[in-house]
């Protein structure tokens, strides 16, 4: 027997039973965006190498270990996407998007790559939405960002979750910051890990996320870059806070923000979960990225941006028991007795889908018992049985599964026949709902 070939590790399935979940909070995501003035970018999900090498940083987790990189059929080296920003950047600089009125907004949904350990909310293959912006220097850019992804949590019903903001300063501030932690690390140097020894010249800033648990207890005890920051880095961070501050947003300062890519400047912020059940999961994260554009061979140009893991946004939602909108329902289900009476559902069946209605029909020659017992299946709110009958007397039943009644419509009106029951139905059931322990989401049902 032939081996069955399964999916590879770090990679998911969503099936048609769980994909409106992810559906909804795309959505919610781009409508978010919209609101905020952001348009959606789509990029490939594979560049040259170098792109990612010189955006995201070489001495970066992302690109020394992480990397999905291969050579293609003409040898050039090609690298999935591990995250989003630098396939835009590219785009904002290919597309001459800097000759477009700035600041440029973009968004995305796509798919990122990094050969992590797989485990709970780290997947080898994940999906990120993100937002890039091209042209604004000012903190209240970030505010906004911040403020973007704060109200979409909000919306999605995400309420446990801290907002934590940092600098990580200009070059200028981080050439003093990196001689102050080479000093520091120095003293360490034996009990580093390899990789981090090789950042000891480099970079010695990747040693503070690095993961090893000897690296990262040295790190707790590291100097921390906000006593490091300029006065001009120090005044984006004040105006920062003030602006947060104005927008009702709670902050916390947590100077141990680094980020893991090595284009950040100045802010960068991170949204925690403090879920009991998931607290520490870090759901997105983001900052200002003034140097990246001129790096990738553009004029000089700020931008910020925010990117979150969808994966990770639903381990947090269904931990927490956010609710998600009804799985999509079958509206009629058209059950059928002979030949003449397939005719007669295509017919209606095309007209009532045209609407907009989701119809079933047999196509696989089933007993009347075995249709119904398949519209309950897949949750059909109405069925009707035609058959020589029905045909005869151009009119049939219509039947609400939820509480079992039936309307008789003719079948030359059908579609208005159905429209009303349709609707009778929706009403009864705004009628009868308790308002008082509606959460936004079953509004939402009931009005659809
Ligand atoms: P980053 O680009 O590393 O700042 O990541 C942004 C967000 O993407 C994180 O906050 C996570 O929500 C998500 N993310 C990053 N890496 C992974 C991964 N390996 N698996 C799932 N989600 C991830």
């Amino acid at each position: 027997m032939a081996v069955s070939i399964k999916a590879i590790k770090g990679t998911k399935d969503t099936l048609p039973s769980e994909s409106y979940k992810i559906q909804y909070i795309e959505q919610a995501a781009l409508d978010t965006a919209k609101a905020y003035g952001f348009h959606e970018i789509r990029t490939p999900v594979f560049e040259y190498t170098e792109l990612f090498d010189r955006s995201v940083g070489e001495t970066t987790d992302v690109v020394q270990k992480e990397m999905y990189t291969f050579n293609d059929k003409g040898d050039r080296s090609i690298t999935l996407r591990p995250e989003g920003t630098a396939g835009a950047v590219r785009a904002f600089l290919e597309h001459g998007l800097f000759n477009e009125p700035l600041p440029q907004k973009v968004c995305y949904l796509t798919s990122c790559y990094r050969y992590e350990k797989p485990q709970a909310g780290r997947l080898r293959e994940f999906h990120q939405f993100g937002i890039e912006c091209f042209g604004a220097s000012s903190a209240l850019q970030d505010a906004e960002i911040i403020a973007l992804a704060n109200s979409y949590f909000n919306f999605i019903g995400i309420e446990k979750l801290a907002v934590e903001i940092n600098s990580i300063g200009c070059p200028e501030c981080r050439k003093k910051y990196s001689e102050a932690l080479k000093a520091y690390f120095e003293e360490s140097k034996s009990q580093l890990c390899e990789t981090c020894l090789s950042r000891l010249d480099r970079n010695p800033m990747r040693i503070l996320d690095c993961k090893s648990p000897v690296c990262s207890e040295i790190a707790a005890g590291a100097p921390v870059v906000l006593d490091y920051i300029c006065d001009d880095c120090r005044d984006h961070f004040e105006s920062l806070k003030k602006y947060l501050e104005a927008l009702g947003i709670d902050y916390v300062v947590n100077p141990q923000i680094v980020r893991g890519l090595d284009y950040y400047t100045r802010t960068v912020f991170e949204f925690v979960s403090q879920d009991e059940k998931t607290k520490g999961l870090v759901l997105g994260g983001g900052g200002r990225y003034d140097g990246l554009v001129e790096e990738l061979g553009g004029a000089p140009t700020p931008a910020c941006g925010f990117a979150m893991g969808l994966e990770r946004l639903l381990i947090a939602m269904e931990e927490s028991g956010i609710p998600f909108p009804e799985a999509p329902k079958c509206n009629l289900s058209i059950v059928t007795a002979g030949e003449n009476a397939v005719l007669k559902a295509l017919e209606l069946s095309a007209e009532l889908r045209a609407q907009g209605y989701s119809v079933n029909i047999d196509t696989v020659g089933r007993s009347i018992k075995a249709q119904m017992k398949y519209a309950n299946k897949i949750n059909s709110e109405f069925t009707v049985v035609i058959g020589d009958n029905e045909l005869e007397s151009n009119s049939a039943n219509l039947k609400c599964m939820a509480d079992g009644t039936q309307t008789e419509v003719s079948l030359t009106e059908f579609c208005e026949g159905f429209e009303r029951a349709y609707m009778n139905n929706a009403v009864a059931a705004f009628e009868n709902a308790d308002f008082s322990s509606l959460t936004q989401i079953d509004i939402n049902n009931l009005l659809k």
